[in-house]
C-alpha cells in the first residue's frame, strides 16, 4: 500500500480551495515538531514528500496528498507555534474548525502526540474539536525510540486516561517510531481498512 502511490496535490488556505469531495480522506494533526512529516514520509515510503509542508509559507496550509486514486492523505498545519502572530493563529484555527466540521469525506483523524511530552493543552483542544465534529480519531504516539520502557508505560497510562474523556477517540493508541519503523505497518493497515 502507498509506495509510489502518493503525490502532492496542493496546499489549501481556505475552504473553497479544497479538492472536490469525491473520495475518502484521512487527516494528520499534531504540534509542530511532533514528527508528523517524518511519519507521513515513513508511511508513504517516500523521503521528502511531506517536506513541502514544513517549508516556510507552507506551514499554515492544509496539504493534500493522493493515496493512489482511492483517497487523500491530508497533512494539517502543525499547531502550537509559540511565536505566530495572533491573527495568523486565529485564521488557521477558523480554517481548521471549518475543515473538521465541514468535510463530508473526512473519515478518520490521526492525532500525533510526542511520546516524551504527552498530551498538551493544544492537543486537548484539537481532540475536543474532533469530538464536536464527530470525526473519530486515533492517537498516535511518536518517537517511541526516544523513551525508556518505564517512561513509555507511564506516558501510555496518562494518555489513555486523557483519551477516555473524548467520545470520538479510539481507545487503542498506536505507538510509532519513524526512525525505527515501529507501528508503520499498523498505521498502513488501519488506513487501508478505511472505506
Ligand atoms: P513535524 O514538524 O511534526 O513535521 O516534525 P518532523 O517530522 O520534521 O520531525 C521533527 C524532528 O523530530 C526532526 O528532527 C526529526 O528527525 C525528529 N523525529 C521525527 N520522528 C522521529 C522518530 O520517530 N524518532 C526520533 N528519534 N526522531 C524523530
Amino acid at each position: 500500500l502507498f509506495a509510489g502511490e502518493t503525490e502532492f496535490v496542493k496546499g489549501v488556505v481556505a475552504m473553497d480551495g479544497l479538492p472536490p469531495a469525491d473520495r475518502m480522506e484521512v487527516c494528520f494533526a499534531g504540534r509542530s515538531n511532533v514528527g508528523k512529516s517524518s511519519l507521513i514520509n515513513a508511511l508513504t515510503g517516500t523521503r521528502n514528500l511531506a517536506r513541502a509542508s514544513n517549508t516556510p509559507g507552507r506551514t499554515q496550509e492544509i496539504n493534500y496528498f493522493t493515496l493512489g486514486d482511492r483517497g487523500y492523505l491530508v497533512d494539517l498545519p502543525g499547531y502550537g507555534y509559540a511565536n505566530a502572530p495572533l491573527p495568523v493563529v486565529e485564521k488557521w484555527q477558523r480554517l481548521l474548525r471549518q475543515y473538521l466540521s465541514g468535510r463530508q469525506t473526512l473519515r478518520r483523524a490521526f492525532v500525533l502526540i510526542d511520546a516524551r511530552h504527552g498530551v498538551k493543552k493544544v492537543d486537548e483542544e484539537i481532540m475536543s474539536l474532533l469530538d464536536s465534529a464527530a470525526v473519530t480519531f486515533e492517537v498516535v504516539l511518536t518517537k517511541i525510540d526516544k523513551v525508556r520502557r518505564s517512561d513509555l508505560d507511564r506516558a501510555l497510562d496518562v494518555t489513555r486516561s486523557a483519551l477516555s474523556k473524548h467520545p470520538a477517540a479510539y481507545p487503542e493508541l498506536v505507538l510509532t517510531s519513524s526512525e525505527k519503523g515501529d507501528g508503520i505497518a499498523t498505521l498502513r493497515s488501519i488506513i487501508a481498512g478505511i472505506e
